[in-house]
């Protein structure tokens, strides 16, 4: 053994470090302690140890960061580190073999893992074994991440752009899918916010989606916009599922994306298809002979070809007109452009089996050798006869108010909805600029409006994101939502305007909103809450294992070397036994008292008590905690509460041991009692580190920590929580008066027993 091996031994608890010092010195090491992290890189640089144990969590910053200076300096940067922590989880461990420690430990240790660790860095500092030590940890601990790891794989070689976001949507991960989907690298979006993606200026439905896979929903599949990193747009199909760790705690949004761009452009190619297919052609010559027919004419007239050519055409005309025709057709040889057929009358054909049907014909005249040739384009319109039916049956059934606007901004048509929603008499409309509808203020842009509508015209809402407004005829407006669709007639547009009066959805929206931004502001509680909760569960656990570190390790230290102690130091170390166990003892008061406030049960039973009894019955329990302080008592003589025993000690016990925890050491403690109208107050008054005004209610909450420079100091959140409930509970009240730097006065005001 190198007996004059120097360990550097950096923990800021008493008991661990007093532990960990004997442990080593009856071992022959000589060594150096450090009870914060600035110390101990100040005693590295100045002792040279030749190994160094380093605690994680420490009062001015982490084990981790510490490491980090200690490998930056030249002096320092190859003495060996051995992590001694409460940290047990495997994320922790890996970050600290990560970090380049050589072995690590986790509290409660025992003492003979930590000679052992400690002669084996002694003993091969130049670490190849190290090396091979940490390799084999790191492997041993991605193990328990195998399954995480296949799972990563498939979703980075999915084929649906998979992306996770926290709730505040910012972007953790993005697969390769994803890069192709959007055109944006990994390391170019994760860390953003996920909304880089939406087109700007328009209602983000994922967004929406967010928040509500916050409150625990699964978003199925919705259609939405993104815009590519190339400023180009993309339909996606959507869904959002909520991610929870493994307390069943929602962490994180899973977004599924696919492409579906293409099926859009295909639907609206079929469409176009559709509406461009070909008419029917005949072409006649100038004594009224069919030449040429196509397969649609033969579908249309339900003739073969060959019945056709060579016919006179009035084979396809109605009997009722075919007297006039040749007529007509010698007029269109003399005067042959290309135009509609029979403007403004009202056009039929003649099928094979005798059926007429309504039609729109466009002549035109070709020369051929064989002479001048007319050719008629026939379209069966009976389909758009019946739909202008239905139309008009529509407009007037449609819940909507309708307005037919023409190319010059003319009110063409409207329906009974429209003149009783703007207050004009039927038809009084038609014929009017659109503009009436319009207020005044609004009414210098609308035309422009109109034309750029007209230059692109296609189904949807107007002004999208504004907020629109109907005028009526007697001068009063109303908001409205307006959808517009473009309405082919002959070779012209109109514009169809449906209006909803939305007046008392408006209402009901704003009321609406409200209720939800409540429910939002609760459900944000309550996952803090649920946070604060869990941090107090992981304070629970880390804090029983430094008193159990402490305990093991004397009570083996005693065992192993009892007749090289002498009795004093005996008794020391017996004594600090005993004050661990003290400290857990409080962890689990702590522990209980949590589960009666969880449970809402306090169970109080109200009696007299004096209150000096109380005091001292409170001080005779904390004693040991308030060794180092002077404690000052003034009691107003022969005060009687009425108070539940038990409920008053808690009270008591934690307003006093925060009172030692929070004031520096030989400072004063007093407890004072008064009697007032109607009260007894009772006040905790120190001189420590003072609370700031801004966590003065909160640190009443359960579970809340101050964050400022206390918030190190050994607790759970639980302690001032119990204070206000258990007095609450017996029908008093708490009051705190604090200055930063001053000191605090917690005053508890008891109802007094009538005598
Ligand atoms: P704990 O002490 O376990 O952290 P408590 O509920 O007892 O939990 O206290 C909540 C917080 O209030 C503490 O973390 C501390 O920051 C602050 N606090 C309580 N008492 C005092 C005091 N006497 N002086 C200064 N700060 C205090």
């Amino acid at each position: 053994m190198s007996s004059d091996a120097r360990v550097l031994v950096i923990d800021d608890d008493p008991d661990v470090s007093l532990l960990t010092r004997l442990q080593l010195e009856n071992a022959g090491y000589d060594v150096v302690e450090a009870a914060s992290a600035a110390e101990g890189l100040s005693r590295a640089l100045d002792t040279a140890p030749d190994v160094v144990l380093l605690d994680w969590m420490l009062p001015d910053g982490d084990g981790i960061g510490l490491l980090a200076e200690l490998r930056a300096s030249a002096a320092t940067a190859d003495v060996p580190v051995i992590m001694v922590t409460a940290r047990s989880h495997a994320g922790d461990q890996r970050a600290a073999w990560e970090a380049g420690v050589v072995d690590y430990l986790t509290k409660p240790f025992d003492g003979r893992d930590l000679l052992r660790c400690v002669r084996d860095a002694v003993a091969d500092p130049a670490s190849s074994r190290q090396e091979a030590r940490r390799r084999e940890a790191l492997e041993r601990l991605s193990g328990r991440e195998v399954d995480t790891d296949r799972l990563s794989a498939v979703v980075e070689h999915a084929s649906d752009a998979i992306v996770t976001t926290s709730l505040d949507g910012t972007v953790l991960t993005w697969n390769r899918a994803a890069e192709t989907l959007c055109g944006y690298r990994a390391d170019e979006v994760v860390g953003r916010p996920v909304s880089v993606l939406a087109p700007p200026g328009r209602h983000d439905p994922l967004a929406e989606a967010l928040e509500r896979v916050a409150a625990g929903v699964t978003v199925p599949h919705f259609e939405t916009v993104r815009r590519r990193k190339d400023g180009t747009d993309i339909s996606v199909s959507v869904s959002v599922s909520p991610i929870r760790d493994e307390h069943g705690h929602i962490t994180a949004a899973s977004t599924i994306a696919r492409d579906i761009t293409e099926r859009k452009a295909e639907e609206s190619l079929h469409r176009g298809l559709l509406e461009a297919a070909p008419d029917a052609m005949v072409v006649v010559d100038d004594t009224g002979t069919i030449h040429l027919v196509n397969a649609q004419t033969e579908a249309l007239f339900g003739y073969e070809r060959d019945e056709l050519v060579g016919q006179a055409v009035e084979i396809l005309v109605p009997e009722e007109h075919r007297g006039a025709h040749p007529g007509h057709r010698r007029g269109y040889f003399i005067e042959p452009r290309t135009r509609p057929m029979g403007q403004d009358l009202e056009l039929t054909a003649r099928r094979r089996d005798g059926s007429v049907f309504p039609v729109e014909i466009s002549l035109s005249s070709i020369e051929t050798e064989r002479g001048r040739l007319v050719s008629a384009a026939i379209r069966d319109v009976s389909e758009r006869k019946a739909a202008e039916a239905r139309f008009r049956g529509l407009v007037d059934a449609a819940p909507d108010a309708m307005v037919i606007v023409d190319p010059h901004g003319r009110i063409e048509l409207v329906n009974a909805q429209a003149d009783a929603m703007f207050g004009y008499e039927r038809g009084e409309l038609v014929g009017r600029p659109v503009e009436v509808l319009v207020p005044p203020r609004f009414r210098e842009q609308h035309p422009g409006h109109r034309r750029t509508y007209n230059e692109q015209a296609r189904v949807r809402p107007m002004g999208a994101g504004l907020e629109l407004y109907g005028l009526r005829k007697d001068g009063s407006e109303f908001p409205v939502e307006i959808s517009l669709s473009p309405l082919q007639t002959g070779d012209s547009v109109s514009i169809s305007a449906a209006i909803r009066d939305v007046s008392v959805r408006k209402r009901a929206e704003a009321v609406q909103t409200a209720a939800f931004e409540r429910e939002r502001e609760a459900s944000r509680r309550l996952r803090e809450v649920d946070r604060l909760r869990s941090d107090f569960l992981s304070t629970v656990s880390h804090e029983l294992r430094t008193p159990l570190t402490a305990i093991r390790g004397f009570a083996d230290l005693l065992v192993e070397h009892w007749d090289a102690t002498e009795g004093e130091q005996r008794r020391a170390l017996v004594q600090r036994i005993a004050g661990a166990g003290l400290r857990l003892d409080r962890l689990i008061e702590d522990l209980l008292d949590f589960t009666r406030l969880e449970r809402g049960q306090l169970g109080i039973e109200l009696g007299a008590r004096p209150v000096a009894d109380l005091v001292e019955e409170a001080l005779r329990h904390v004693a040991v905690s308030l060794e180092r302080h002077e404690v000052e008592v003034d009691l107003e003589p022969s005060l009687v509460a009425l108070v539940d025993e038990a409920a008053i000690a808690r009270v008591f016990v934690n307003l006093l041991t925060n009172a030692a925890k929070f004031s520096p050491a030989g400072s004063t403690i007093s407890i004072r009692a008064v009697a007032t109208d109607d009260r007894i107050a009772v006040s905790v008054i120190d001189r420590g580190s003072g609370i700031p005004e801004e966590e003065q209610d909160r640190i009443f909450e359960r579970f809340y920590r101050a964050q400022g420079g206390t918030a190190r100091r050994p607790g759970t959140g639980v302690g001032l929580a119990i204070v206000k409930e258990f007095t609450e509970a017996q029908g008093g009240e708490v009051h705190l008066r604090s200055t930063v730097g001053e000191g605090s006065e917690f005053t508890i005001r008891l109802r007094p027993a009538r005598t």
